[in-house]
């Protein structure tokens, strides 16, 4: 080898050896920087149950002076104010729905959310949020039918708590969604030999084509669901969808803007 191929490699030798340092010194920082965002992100985590496990306290003292004032059980409360109570009593009840979302989010996010599958009838289950939920559907004339079951539902291996969080967000969003006079139907049928198979139809403000990707995702709100309805976190379906999905169903929605939406969900039985 001539002298000066001779000194070409050692330049090259001695500046691979300088690249591989970098690129050890790049791996180290990115790894440090890695473990900051996961310490980061555990702290936000933290702060997120902090203030909302602290805010559930007082929530429930207002939902409880509230309740006492209303049913009269520290005296007779005129009309006119108790008109106004109870719109606080819905207030403080939309709050506690919220923070509750947000822990249920975080549980998720830290694969905290607990499940106690038992055998259930999920009509019991949709009964009894019917029942919570009617108020609201009166409030905007909204008439809500449960479609006559053809044949037998069989039980599903379920946790009843979370079908219940299931059901309320799916109806809660129906009504939200409707418009005044608008109709729900919900029912449920035994879908193939393995799973009960249920839905929720309204003939609300439907989704658009180009955001009906996003619908299942923490947080996302459809432009047409901010404009008319301010109300909203943006985390039920992304709750819903993460507890059927550990109950080993699918879930899942056909739409048209203007016109309404059906969403689907199944459960595998006993
Ligand atoms: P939100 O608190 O906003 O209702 P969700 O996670 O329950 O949050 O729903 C996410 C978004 O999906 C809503 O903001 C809305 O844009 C859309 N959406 C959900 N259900 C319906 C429905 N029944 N009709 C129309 N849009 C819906």
């Amino acid at each position: 080898m001539e002298i000066g191929e001779q000194e070409k490699l050692v330049r090259l030798l001695a500046e691979q050896e300088n690249a591989a340092r970098l690129l050890v010194r790049r791996d180290l920082e990115l790894t440090r920087a890695n473990e900051q965002l996961h310490k980061l992100d555990e702290a936000k985590s933290g702060f997120i149950m902090v203030v909302a496990h602290q805010l559930r306290t007082p929530l429930s003292g207002i939902k409880w002076t509230l309740n006492l004032l209303i049913n009269g059980d520290v005296g007779v409360v005129p009309t006119p104010q108790k008109t106004l109570l109870m719109k606080a009593y819905e207030s403080n009840e939309r709050m506690i729905g919220l923070v509750n979302d947000m822990l249920d989010a975080d549980r998720i996010d830290s694969g905290k959310m607990r499940y106690a599958p038992a055998p259930i009838q999920l009509a019991d289950v949709l009964d009894n949020v019917l029942f919570e939920l009617l108020p609201q559907a009166n409030a905007k004339e909204v008439v809500v039918r449960i479609t006559p079951t053809k044949v037998e539902v069989p039980k599903v291996h379920a946790d009843p708590e979370k079908m219940r969080a299931v059901f309320q967000n799916l109806l809660d969003n129906a009504i939200k969604y409707s418009r005044r006079n608008g109709t729900i139907e919900v029912g449920m049928s035994p879908e193939g030999e393995n799973a009960v198979r249920v839905w929720v139809i309204d003939t609300g403000i439907g989704i658009p084509n180009e955001q009906k990707q996003y619908i299942f995702e923490r947080f996302f709100r459809a432009r047409n669901a901010v404009k008319e309805e301010t109300d909203g976190s943006g985390l039920g379906l992304f709750i819903v969808k993460n507890i059927v999905e550990k109950h080993g169903g699918r879930i899942w929605f056909k739409s048209i803007e203007g016109q309404g939406s059906t969403f689907y969900f199944t459960i595998p039985i006993v």
